[in-house]
């Protein structure tokens, strides 16, 4: 595929008699540099890689370049037509015709990349971000980088820190499971057509054990969701209103592991929901 620009793409939506389908987040790059930024972060020189959404293939092709092997999964039938075209001059690129959110993680690497550590990139459907995200990272499959393009507020909550107006679960479930960083923000006229927001591509890679070590991961996770729940609310309250002990005993639970009561969910680590979460 040549070197892509908006001319390009809307070319490409011309020859094919394509109209763009806003319910499916249909905004497709049309920066080439961007497009070079995704695929190089994702670090996938003789690997496997997994795409959500290739749209035209633009990101696809620049996949294929440089993976060993790449499986892309597509929604919408009437792109598939146009990808076998535009992708025709690969034999390492897989085009399957399913719904992200319907597909079997595990089974299709298994499948199609024999069980082997493989990374996803993608320019994201804005419209099921956060469930495609959260499905990749709880997921417990054999990921190594989750490079992916996201409306700018919410790769600014994935990297939030501790006290900060962004932190929240997601940034906690992130940092977690991976160590996320900004590649790079993406002005919404880098798209066509453009979307309401700005964007940001953002780097996760996985953790070979994750950033803290806790008991029991299902009561960490019902911990920060717990301390997120009421962001007005001080953290004790927060827990009163999730857990069954009372504030007595809340209080002094908390203190045993040197969190003030009266903090603010927002404000805690991830070493100190592990210390919180052990504890109740
Ligand atoms: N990768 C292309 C690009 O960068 O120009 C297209 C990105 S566009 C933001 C999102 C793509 O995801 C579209 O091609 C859309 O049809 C596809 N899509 C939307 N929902 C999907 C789903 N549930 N499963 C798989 N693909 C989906």
């Amino acid at each position: 595929m040549d070197f892509i620009s908006p001319t390009e793409i809307k070319r490409i939506a011309s020859k094919y008699g394509f109209v763009f389908k806003k319910g499916l987040g249909q905004n497709f790059l049309s920066s080439q540099s961007v497009l070079e930024d995704i695929a190089m972060a994702s670090e996938i020189e003789n690997e496997g890689v997994i795409e959500i959404g290739p749209g035209f293939g633009v990101l696809t092709n620049e996949l294929a370049k440089r993976a060993k092997k790449v499986v892309a999964l597509e929604i919408d039938d009437r792109l598939i037509p146009v990808l076998a075209d535009t992708l025709g001059e690969y034999d390492n690129v897989k085009v399957i015709n399913q719904d992200v959110l319907k597909t079997d993680m595990k089974k299709l690497i298994d499948d199609e990349f024999d069980g082997e550590k493989v990374s996803v990139a993608a320019n994201l459907p804005y419209y099921i971000t956060t469930p495609i995200i959260t499905a990749l990272i709880e997921g417990d499959l054999p990921l190594k980088n989750l490079v992916v393009m996201v409306q700018k507020e919410v790769a600014d909550r994935i990297i939030a820190t501790p006290g900060t107006k962004n932190y929240g679960a997601i940034s906690v479930l992130c940092q977690y499971y991976t160590d996320p960083e900004l590649v790079c923000t993406v002005g919404a006229n880098m798209f066509v057509p453009p979307p309401k927001v700005d964007s940001a591509v953002v780097k996760m890679a996985f953790r070979n054990t994750p950033a803290v070590s806790i008991k029991d991961e299902k009561m960490f996770f019902k911990t920060v969701k717990a301390a997120f729940s009421q962001r007005r609310k001080t953290l004790l309250n927060c827990l009163v209103s999730n857990f069954t002990h009372t504030k007595a005993e809340l209080t002094e639970l908390m203190e045993s592991v040197g969190i003030e009561p009266t903090r603010r969910g927002e404000t805690l680590s991830l070493e100190e929901f592990a210390r919180l979460s052990d504890i109740l």
